[in-house]
């Protein structure tokens, strides 16, 4: 399989103020062109995504969001923004799926993937998230789990896609899986694309995501099947996220 180009992207979740976008030129400053072989994105919530694009109009970080209503048309629909309105805000990508929203807000494999065909219908490309829990991990279910996630998840037609797996428990603390572990994953989820989209599979990037920070991104990157990352509190600060894309090997 050809390698794919690699994307890493930071979510800033709920955190950060107009002020903070500052931190998208400093990020270009600190690594501008050493990383034209990879995709770079930024994921602001989505109040800041328009400004954020404006931010970042002087280099060549990509704009994100976070999560959209899974209506794609305009509807009446009070407090809810559709893929439409991040893309014409300036968005390339959209986060679908991430853990938080499916333990907080309730949101199903089934939900999960209208939004991804949502983010497909404005133009966007969809990071879909899949992981387990620490108790699903424990009761051996992990195959099972991330298996079923990324099968119901994805939409059967569409554009291209992107894959984070982010195991919950290693979400905003301070452990990762092992490298063989990752490893296993990723190819276990590269199988269950091959199983649903054949070929088109391989044009799939499959993202590492969980507590990667700039000590121990380059051990990451080096994993066979990791396309990139996705990166949460390390990709606030500029310095912090530079340091991780330089450390991926296509960033030289
Ligand atoms: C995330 O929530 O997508 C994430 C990867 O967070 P962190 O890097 O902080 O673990």
């Amino acid at each position: 399989m050809a390698a794919l180009r690699p994307l890493i992207a930071g979510n800033w979740k709920m955190y950060g103020r107009r002020a903070d976008l500052a931190e998208i030129d400093g990020l270009w400053k600190r690594v501008g062109a050493s990383a034209r072989a990879l995709d770079v994105l930024i994921c602001p919530p989505a109040p800041y995504v328009a400004a954020a694009a404006e931010a970042a109009k002087g280099g060549e970080v990509q704009i994100g969001a976070q999560d959209c209503c899974a209506v794609a048309e305009d509807a009446a629909r009070t407090g809810d923004v559709n893929a439409a309105m991040l893309a014409d805000a300036g968005a390339r990508y959209l986060i679908v799926g991430h853990s938080e929203r499916r333990s907080l807000h309730g949101e199903s494999d089934g939900l999960v993937r209208r939004k991804a065909e949502a983010a497909f219908a404005a133009g966007l490309i969809p990071i879909i998230c899949v992981g387990e829990t620490q108790a699903e991990r424990n009761a051996g279910k992990l195959a099972e789990i991330v298996s079923r996630q990324v099968r119901e998840s994805t939409p059967a037609e569409g554009g291209p896609f992107v894959i984070a797996y982010e195991p919950v428990w290693a979400i905003g603390g301070s452990t990762t899986p092992t490298m063989a572990e990752i490893a296993e994953v990723h190819a276990l989820i590269r199988e269950t694309l091959s199983g649903n989209f054949g070929a088109r599979a391989n044009e799939t990037r499959i993202l590492y995501g969980g507590s990667v920070n700039p000590k121990n991104a380059g051990e990451i990157f080096a994993v066979g099947g990791v396309d990139g990352a996705l990166v949460g509190r390390a990709s606030l600060k500029a310095a912090d996220f530079a340091a991780i894309i330089l450390a991926h090997p296509a960033a030289r």
